[in-house]
């Protein structure tokens, strides 16, 4: 982490969503000549550039013209100990798991290796532009140490916690509730509020936690104030009918989180891709969260996300990429497949880049309760940012050479742009990531 200067004025093109645009047509606000204040790591200032620059005109302009700026990336579903196991096609949630994701994890056990891993997962975050990140931690306590550690070091911003299970999995990856009472208790005292660092409840998911561990969930949210929660929710039919199965008192799946406070403010739920409207229903009231991973939803022929059927209900959506299920870190390529699947399911609806924008900004920092520190460039936020500039003779500067609406060009670089393109990322003002074509121009 480098710390930034006192203030600065970043001269570039410049796109974000301060507004919910499945709600507002004019969200998106695009500057062609953009200007974006920082003071202290703070965003004291966004607009056109002559206008910032006429309000403090002793503030030092820096160009970055043949770039673009976007507020930084929010995942809001990713699991660190997958980092590895990226790329396993072919499989189904539950087969994937069990000779894919499960015997990975198990190795979370090695510490060296668990810090090993943790210092590439978080530079794969800064590398694609992400800044802010709900993670699952591993079921390992000391390895979800080394998650929080490395986050602070490169100074990403994260929501993570261990992950809770005591059937069903493998057994090197089970604790017991009272274990998990414990780590958990001891982990939330260390790195809650720490930094950057909020501490997620995060039991993996109802299939994997007896109703003992599930309690043990609900008394670390009622004894600490602030912390967030995460688990997965209707990602599979066959996952579907083993939780009824195995819950039978429960009228579906999310009356299991329900009954012990989970579907609330701060909750992100991943996937959802099957569910009732009364679920849909009770998700809008809760003020929850759904982590729509459009990749991985692909990846693992989970089905195709009711996105109309959320948005109608009034239901809180934002973007994950739900690595290693998913096919990579790139909160711009997960907003480009949320796009295309969308495109062609039977009752799709269109996205345009500003639904992608705010999926991948704004709504995550809402679902964190991060709205008012983090996602756009309203004054007083966090100056956490992204400058992408396209690779001289790739096809994204080749589009974009073209005279374009800013919507248009906001639309290539959803298309176009990888993590090649990404020179620059900060966090409160201080580069967490700069990439070497960056510090050889
Ligand atoms: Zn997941």
């Amino acid at each position: 982490m480098i710390s930034p200067p006192r203030g600065e004025l970043l001269r570039a093109p410049l796109f974000h969503t301060p507004r919910n645009p499945f709600r507002d047509s004019s969200a998106l606000e695009c500057y062609e000549d953009g200007g974006l204040l920082v003071i202290d790591g703070r965003v004291a200032g966004c607009g056109d550039y002559a206008s910032v620059r006429a309000a403090h005109p002793e503030i030092p302009t820096v160009d970055l013209g043949g770039g673009f700026l976007l507020p930084g990336f929010v995942d809001t579903h990713i699991h660190f100990p997958q980092l590895r196991v990226l790329g396993g096609l072919g499989r189904s949630l539950l087969d994937w798991l069990e000779h894919c994701a499960l015997p990975e994890e198990a190795r979370m056990a090695d510490h060296a290796h668990a810090c090993r891993v943790a210092r590439g997962f978080v530079h794969a975050l800064v590398s694609h532009g992400t800044t802010t990140a709900s993670v699952f931690g591993a079921h390992f306590a000391p390895a979800t140490s080394a998650l929080f550690e490395a986050a602070e070091t490169a100074g990403l911003r994260i929501a993570a916690g261990q992950v809770l299970s005591d059937r069903r999995l493998t057994p090197e990856l089970h604790q017991t509730p009272e274990r998990a009472y414990r780590e958990s208790s001891l982990l939330i005292e260390r790195f809650h509020r720490r930094g950057r660092s909020l501490y997620s409840v995060t039991p993996r998911f109802a299939l994997a936690a007896s109703e003992a561990m599930l309690e043990v969930c609900q008394t670390l949210l009622r004894e600490h104030q602030g912390l967030l929660f995460q688990t997965h929710l209707n990602e599979n039919l066959g996952e579907i009918a083993e939780v009824a199965r195995l819950f039978p008192w429960a009228a579906d799946y999310l009356a299991v989180y329900e009954r012990f406070g989970f579907s609330r403010p701060g909750a992100v739920l991943a996937h959802n891709v099957h569910p009732t409207d009364s679920e849909l229903d009770r998700l809008a009231a809760s003020g929850a969260t759904v982590a729509h991973c459009p990749s991985s939803n692909a990846a693992l022929g989970s089905g195709l996300f009711p996105f109309v059927r959320h948005i109608d209900a009034g239901v809180r959506c934002a973007l994950g990429t739900d690595v290693g299920g998913g096919t990579g870190f790139g909160m711009l390529k997960e907003g480009l497949q949320a796009y295309l699947l969308q495109r062609i399911a039977p009752s799709g609806m269109v996205l345009d880049a500003g639904h992608l924008l705010y999926l991948a900004t704004l709504a995550g920092a809402e679902a964190l309760g991060l709205g008012g520190e983090t996602g756009d460039f309203r004054t007083g936020k966090s100056a956490d940012f992204v400058y992408l500039r396209p690779l001289a003779d790739s096809p994204l500067a080749a589009v974009l050479e073209r005279e374009q609406s800013p919507q248009q060009v906001l639309d290539a670089i959803f298309t176009l742009a990888g993590a090649e393109t990404v020179r620059e990322v900060r966090v409160e003002g201080s580069v967490v990531f700069r990439s070497r074509a960056a510090e050889n121009q």
